[in-house]
């Protein structure tokens, strides 16, 4: 096949992809059932959102998605202390600031370690913070991308007795143990192997041994079915939370 009409063929499938995607987005939009939002109140029909499109899965409000309404639905009903806490919250979800500050916190910062927009810039692997200077660590959606058993250690470091992480992240339950080969670098393999371009890993049920072998004790937290269909929540998502 020649360059043009390679070059042709690739146009009308992306076009046609991309069609076919819009399409899908309107036609889950119209057949979304309506929920509420735990982090902003919102009551109503939730937004398509992600390749390939998934169904009323985003607050239109807010912006957030099912993991930040199971962590807001989760203080919401006292089961995450935040008052009078000294919080660092790692790549910040700011559909669930609002919510954490009305808790009425001793410190809340987010730390994004790319960009402008966090309140301070660490490095999760080399937490540039005294021993026993923190409460509660918030850690979503990133141990899968670092060299994790590091930051865990660092997060244990950096609490105070009592302080808590809390990590969520994606988890084949079904598997006993967490699939990683570090020969695996380009993005197209992690994309395939790992879920996304830039994850390092598939946890698999032993990833509660890495967060216990950290020193933490641990507890996690996930919603009822009815809970799943109200509050329009991904079935079987839970939160991990470390004790120090
Ligand atoms: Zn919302």
């Amino acid at each position: 096949m020649n360059p043009r009409t390679l070059r042709n063929v690739a146009k009308t499938v992306f076009t046609k992809q991309m069609f076919q995607q819009l399409r899908l987005a309107a036609i889950s939009h119209a057949k979304a059932e309506p929920g509420i939002c735990p982090a902003c109140d919102y009551d109503g029909r939730f937004s398509p959102f992600g390749m390939p499109v998934r169904t009323g899965v985003m607050c239109p409000k807010c912006w957030s998605l099912e993991r930040q309404r199971l962590l807001a639905l989760a203080m919401k009903r006292g089961e995450i202390e935040i008052a009078g806490r000294d919080i660092i919250h790692f790549a910040g979800e700011y559909s669930v600031t609002h919510l954490i500050l009305s808790k009425q916190p001793s410190s809340y910062k987010i730390s994004e370690y790319e960009g402008d927009h966090g309140d301070v810039r660490l490095d999760i692997e080399h937490i540039d913070l005294p021993d026993n200077s923190l409460d509660l660590v918030i850690a979503n959606h990133i141990l899968e991308h670092i060299d994790d058993r590091t930051a865990l250690a660092e997060i244990y470091r950096v609490l105070r007795p009592g302080g808590e992480i809390i990590c969520m992240f994606p988890i084949i339950e079904g598997w006993s143990e967490t699939y990683e080969n570090s020969s695996i670098t380009d993005p197209v393999g992690r994309d395939m192997h790992f879920g996304q371009w830039d994850h390092v890993r598939y946890y698999g049920s032993d990833v509660r041994d890495r967060i216990r072998e950290a020193g933490f004790t641990l507890r996690e937290i996930t919603a009822g079915p009815e809970d799943f269909l109200r509050y329009r929540l991904s079935r079987g998502e839970k939160i991990f939370i470390g004790r120090k």
